[in-house]
């Protein structure tokens, strides 16, 4: 896969996520750093990650409660880092929606393990995006066993996000989907109606994937209702 995936680290021991995030990026990860829980929160919605890796004990507020209030909305894979070694915390993380759990002190093949499970149960779990095949239309070509859209031959370098929404919008070709059943089917059933992420990914795939971002060739927004895909001719 060619995807190079965000990914957030949320941790206010700067040596620790310091030691997380230079893991990640020599493995081609894209890594992002969030220090408090709050400062968290809002690079979920603006930056949108593929991944976090959360630690529990943050200053401003407990790992648990980011979360809680993250699941209300988000299937986002979320990886809970603690030094705690109380069993309940793992239990409750993992009851919680945690994907999967690093207890401190961890190694660099562990770290990288989880990190690899988690984004390909979210790559692969959506059936509507497990489909095979390709999809072309105009320039633009939706390699779905690869996870890779390609415009003119040349890989668009979508991260997995942006692949989803892509793959997603071109099984669907032709006809408009709302912003709601997009959110619900990317992110989960309870995620939330607020369209801030789905704008944002949708400028950046704009911004990768159309020769004029303003006038989409593949991409049509359907104003106060949803997105369409192009639908090929052929
Ligand atoms: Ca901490």
């Amino acid at each position: 896969m060619n995807i190079r995936e965000k990914i957030l680290v949320i941790e206010d021991e700067k040596s620790i996520a310091r030691f997380i995030s230079t893991i990640l990026t020599a493995n081609g990860y894209e890594a992002m750093r969030a220090a408090s829980g709050a400062e968290a929160m809002s690079m979920i919605s603006s930056h949108c990650p593929d991944l976090v890796i959360l630690d529990l004990g943050l200053p401003d507020m407990d790992g648990l409660d980011i979360l809680r209030q993250l699941r209300s909305w988000s299937t986002l894979p979320v990886v809970v880092v603690s030094a705690r070694s109380h069993e309940q915390d793992k239990v409750s993380a993992l009851d919680l929606g945690a994907d999967d759990y690093l207890t401190k002190p961890f190694g660099t093949d562990e770290l990288l393990a989880r990190v690899r499970t988690a984004i390909r149960h979210t790559a692969t779990g959506n059936s509507e995006i497990a489909q095979q095949g390709t999809y072309t239309v105009g320039d633009l070509t939706i390699d779905y066993n690869k996870h890779q859209v390609l415009v003119r031959g040349e890989n668009a370098k979508l991260t997995l996000s942006e692949f989803r929404i892509v793959a997603l919008l071109g099984k669907h070709a032709g006809r408009v989907m709302t912003y709601d059943s997009i959110i619900k089917e990317l992110w989960g059933p309870r995620a939330s109606g607020d369209n801030q992420i789905l704008r944002v990914n949708m400028a950046n795939i704009r911004r990768k994937i159309e020769k004029n971002p303003a006038e989409p060739e593949y991409l049509f927004t359907e104003v106060g209702v949803g997105y369409r895909m192009a639908e090929s001719e052929n």
